[in-house]
């Protein structure tokens, strides 16, 4: 039997791109989901195509209460969460001329703060459980920058330092936490930057898929108790950096 078979998987930004394609793999290896975002319709419909045990949150994850509430809707319906994965996220870049300020608050609040209060709310819930696997969404932007990106790469070199320091917290309970960082990923992420005339990212490499990265995410969560995968970087092969 799968390690995935049977589990309580929770995952944020599951309306679109890379959390819609970790619930389909993580469905296909027979977990039950509670999958979260702001878009309902969205989640209806990706409810809609799976088989089994499947529930909807339609949250914006920067609200304070947010993670309690899946938390509690988690456990009201399937039990308490053996995995979280933690991978809502935007991307606004801008030069200093034009960069938007209400943009570094939408990108503090969504790319760092919802990750810090979700994993603390999931972590102290799996550690009293005794089990549980925190995966935590980085970009190949917390290695690598670019004019006009810091803001970004800067909140998910802080989602990396933020995770190592919760997995060494986390030793001896049972409970353990990483983070993958995917390189350019073909998804609506970059719409903002296309509908602002900026040349998205993706533009320039053949990019990776949604589910390239799901594949890694179901590859941490799969592993033995005795064993993590704290960090794993999955790069576009033209992602020369
Ligand atoms: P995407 O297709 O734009 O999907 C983003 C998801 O996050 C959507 O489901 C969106 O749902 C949700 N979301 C955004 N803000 C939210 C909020 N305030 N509350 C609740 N949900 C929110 O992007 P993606 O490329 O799959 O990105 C997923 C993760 O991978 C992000 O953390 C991103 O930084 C990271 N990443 C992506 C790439 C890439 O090249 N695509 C590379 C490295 C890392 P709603 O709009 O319905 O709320």
């Amino acid at each position: 039997m799968s390690r995935i078979e049977g589990k309580i998987a929770v995952i944020t930004g599951a309306s679109a791109g890379i959390g819609a394609a970790v619930a389909r793999e993580l469905n296909a290896a027979g977990a039950k989901l509670v999958l979260t975002a702001r878009r309902q319709s969205r989640l209806d419909a990706l409810a809609a195509e799976l088989s089994g045990d499947v529930a909807t949150l339609a949250a914006d994850v920067t609200a304070p209460t947010t993670a309690e509430r899946l938390l509690s809707l988690a456990k009201e319906r399937f039990g308490t969460p053996d995995f979280l994965v933690n991978n809502a996220g935007i991307l606004r870049v801008g030069p200093l001329e034009t960069f938007e300020f209400g943009a570094l608050e939408a990108m503090v609040a969504t790319n760092y703060t919802a990750v810090v209060r979700t994993s603390y709310v999931f972590a102290r819930a799996m550690k009293a459980a005794g089990s549980g696997v925190i995966v935590n969404l980085s970009s190949i932007g917390a290695s690598i920058t670019a004019p006009g990106s810091g803001v970004y790469g800067g909140l998910k070199r802080a989602v990396e330092m933020f995770t190592d320091a919760l997995r060494i917290e986390l030793v001896g309970t049972g409970v353990r936490a990483g983070f993958v960082a995917p390189g350019t990923t073909a998804t609506e992420i970059f719409d903002d930057m296309k509908a602002r005339g900026q040349p998205a990212w993706d533009s320039y490499v053949r990019p990776l898929q949604p589910e390239d990265i799901a594949r890694a995410v179901h590859f941490m969560l799969d592993q033995p108790s005795h064993a993590i995968v704290p960090r794993l970087h999955v790069y576009a092969a033209g992602d020369a950096y």
